[in-house]
C-alpha cells in the first residue's frame, strides 16, 4: 500500500521541510514606492534578517519551544525620495512566504537568491 506508506513518510519527515524551496540563504525583495513608484529591491540574509517565533507547545513535552515561522522587518529607502517603506513579511517555519503588511508602498515580488 504505496499510499499509506507515503502517508507516514510525510508524518514521519513532514517537519523537515523536504519540498521547501526556501534554502537559498537570501532572498531578493522587490517593492514599489507609493509615492514616486520607484522600485526599489533589497537582498536580504536570511540568517541575519528572520527572527524565530517561538510558539510553546503544551503537551508531556511541552517545555520546549517550537519555531512556529519567522518575521522579517524591514525599511526600504529609495533614491527618488525620501519615504521611508515599511514591510513586515511573516514566514511558516520552512521560511515559506505566508503574508506581508506594507506601509508607503506595494510588495512587487519576492525571489530566493544566493
Ligand atoms: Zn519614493
Amino acid at each position: 500500500m504505496p499510499g499509506l506508506f507515503e502517508k507516514l513518510r510525510e508524518v514521519v519527515l513532514g517537519s523537515r521541510c523536504l519540498d521547501s524551496n526556501g534554502t537559498a540563504p537570501a532572498l531578493m525583495i522587490t517593492v514599489r514606492c507609493k509615492h514616486c513608484g520607484e522600485e526599489i529591491s533589497t537582498r536580504v540574509e536570511k540568517a541575519h534578517a528572520l527572527q524565530e517565533q517561538y510558539e510553546m507547545v503544551a503537551g508531556d513535552h511541552g517545555e520546549e519551544p517550537e519555531i512556529s515561522g519567522y518575521l522579517l522587518q524591514k525599511e526600504i529607502l529609495g533614491e527618488k525620495c525620501q519615504r521611508l517603506i515599511h514591510l513586515i513579511m511573516h514566514f511558516d517555519p520552512c521560511t515559506r512566504l505566508l503574508k506581508h503588511e506594507i506601509e508607503g508602498g506595494e510588495l512587487v515580488e519576492v525571489t530566493d537568491s544566493d
